[in-house]
This record gives C-alpha cells, sequence and structure tokens, in this order.
C-alpha cells in the first residue's frame, strides 16, 4: 500500500522493497545533512594549458554521513532534485563558495573564478536572481568572478531558464555551459543566451587520441567556441597526451586529474599559494 508521507511524500508500507528502504533512508537522512554539517565543498582547479595558471576552481559537493561514509553526488543530488531538497543545498553550495574566495583572499590566493552547478529545479521559481544578488551582497564577490554552470537541457526544458539566465547575467554574473554536447542538438539558444564559456564534456575527452569520433566532435566545439567567440574549457583532462592534442587545436583551457582532484579549501590553497 502506498501512503503520504508526513512532508507530503509518498512511500512504501511494509511491503516495501529493499530499494525502495533505502531510497527512504538516504532521503530521511539528506534533509538533516547541511544542519548536521555533513555537506562541504571540493574546489577542483581549472588551469590554463600551457602556462599552468590557475584560472578559477569549480565548486564540486561532498557529503559524509557518520554511517554511510561518503555518498557520492550521482547518488545524492538526484535525490535531492527529486524531493526539491536541491533549492536549499544549491543555496548552501552557492553561499559556501562565495565565503571561501574571501577565505583564499585573506590568505593571499587569488582565485580568479569560482564555477558553481545549478540544477534545473533551481530555475523553477524566480527566486535565484534574487538569491544570487542576495550572496553576492553578502560576500562582497565581484559578480564577474562568479560563473554559474549550467547544462543544455536545464537551458531547453526548464520553463523560465532563458529569462532568469538573461537576469544573471544583467548582474554581471558569467554562463557556462556544462557536459557540452551531450544534450540538445539545437544550437539556436546558443545565439540568444549570454553564454561566455562552453564545457566540452569529458566523454569525448576520454579517447581523444584514440576514437577519430570523439577527435571530431572536440575539434567542433573547440571550432565553434572559436567563431561564436566563447571560451572553452576541457573536462576531464588526465593525461599528458590529451592536454598537448587540446592545445594543438586550440583549446587554451583545461580541467581534470592531470592538473589536480576536487580539494580542499587548504589543500588548494597548499598547492597553488605562491
Ligand atoms: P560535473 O559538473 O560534470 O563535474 C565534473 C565531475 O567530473 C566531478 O565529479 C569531478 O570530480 C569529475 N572529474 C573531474 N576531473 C576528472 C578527471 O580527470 N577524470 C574523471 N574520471 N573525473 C573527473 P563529482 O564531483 O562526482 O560530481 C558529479 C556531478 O555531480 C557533477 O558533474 C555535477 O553534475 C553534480 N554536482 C556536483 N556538485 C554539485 C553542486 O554543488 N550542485 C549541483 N547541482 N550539482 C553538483
Ligand atoms: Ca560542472
Ligand atoms: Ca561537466
Ligand atoms: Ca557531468
Amino acid at each position: 500500500a502506498k501512503a503520504r508521507g508526513r512532508n507530503g511524500y509518498s512511500f512504501y508500507m511494509p511491503s516495501m522493497t529493499g530499494e525502495g528502504v533505502e531510497r527512504l533512508r538516504l532521503e530521511t537522512y539528506l534533509r538533516r545533512s547541511i544542519e548536521k554539517n555533513e555537506i562541504f565543498l571540493t574546489y577542483q582547479p581549472q588551469v590554463e594549458i600551457d602556462t599552468g595558471r590557475l584560472i578559477g576552481v569549480e565548486a564540486l559537493v561532498r557529503w559524509n554521513h557518520p554511517e554511510l561514509g561518503l555518498v557520492p553526488p550521482v547518488r545524492f543530488i538526484p535525490l535531492a532534485e527529486d524531493t526539491g531538497f536541491i533549492n536549499q543545498l544549491g543555496e548552501w553550495v552557492l553561499h559556501e563558495a562565495c565565503r571561501q574566495m574571501n577565505r583564499w583572499q585573506e590568505a593571499g590566493l587569488h582565485v580568479p573564478k569560482m564555477a558553481v552547478n545549478l540544477s534545473a529545479r533551481q530555475f523553477e521559481r524566480g527566486g535565484i536572481v534574487n538569491l544570487v544578488a542576495d550572496i553576492l551582497a553578502d560576500t562582497g564577490l565581484a559578480p564577474q568572478r562568479l560563473q554559474l554552470e549550467v547544462t543544455e537541457s536545464v537551458i531547453m526544458n526548464t520553463g523560465d531558464a532563458m529569462v532568469f539566465i538573461n537576469d544573471l547575467h544583467a548582474i554581471g554574473v558569467a554562463l557556462a555551459i556544462d557536459d557540452f554536447g551531450t544534450g540538445y542538438s539545437s544550437l539556436a539558444y546558443l545565439k540568444q543566451l549570454p553564454v561566455q564559456t562552453l564545457k566540452i564534456d569529458r566523454s569525448f575527452i576520454k579517447d581523444i587520441s584514440t576514437d577519430a569520433n570523439d577527435e571530431a566532435i572536440a575539434i567542433a566545439i573547440i571550432q565553434l567556441g572559436k567563431s561564436m567567440n566563447l571560451s572553452v574549457i576541457a573536462e576531464g583532462v588526465e593525461t599528458k597526451e590529451q592536454a598537448t592534442f587540446l592545445l594543438r587545436h586550440g583549446c587554451r583551457l583545461a580541467q581534470g586529474y592531470l592538473y589536480g582532484k576536487p580539494l580542499s579549501p587548504a589543500d588548494l590553497l597548499a598547492r597553488w599559494h605562491v
């Protein structure tokens, strides 16, 4: 039998499957995770390939539960999106990421740009623009130093996302298209949107020197970026060969294990502070 939970979420009674129990447990834990200080951010460097210069970092959320251990984002982000908790989580992430820029600055490290991922549901209510504006005002971070990462499907499938993205651009915030090439094939939106950056999805980078199709797609994205005057950053760069290939084809920016895994604030400081 199906029953209505306290918060309006439906769950299964008592014949619940193992998977359902697991999911409900995860959901219950997740709802308390912020107040229990189990959520934290790691920061992955984004670099200029030829100089190794740090051009920015991407904030990547982590959840460390006392019993479950470190739960990977692929397990809890979709759950947070389904339950709506992503709105609280996303707000916490944005605020914390912007505060971290100040802490690094005080410690003598200037990180040029902070990239933060946004989910579709964060665009459902108009609040996102005011939220970002409030956080920028609270932390004093220059809007140009915040880059919001959204996927093509967020742009194409989320009602007023285009409107809000234009509003965010109006307050000076930068926008990147995440996982570029994996979503919609329609490129028309690129003309209409104030996008500054394309992130080539890791799946195209992985076999770049052995798979002719991946190679062709990566080159096409780099060319597209060039002709539309957008910066292009390659994700998931793990080897020197990949980096060399990218540079040879005109992609100057990269992110990936070759340059650094997602790091704690202290580790990022230790690695990049001069
Ligand atoms: P994403 O935005 O595409 O982030 C890149 C993912 O690739 C990260 O996984 C990162 O750790 C991983 N990665 C980076 N370099 C390499 C590499 O060289 N090799 C390999 N194999 N992997 C690499 P992570 O941290 O597990 O995050 C997974 C996804 O969860 C993210 O994909 C993003 O979609 C989502 N996510 C993470 N943090 C947030 C957040 O704060 N808000 C939202 N809405 N989504 C988030
Ligand atoms: Ca991302
Ligand atoms: Ca990505
Ligand atoms: Ca991804």
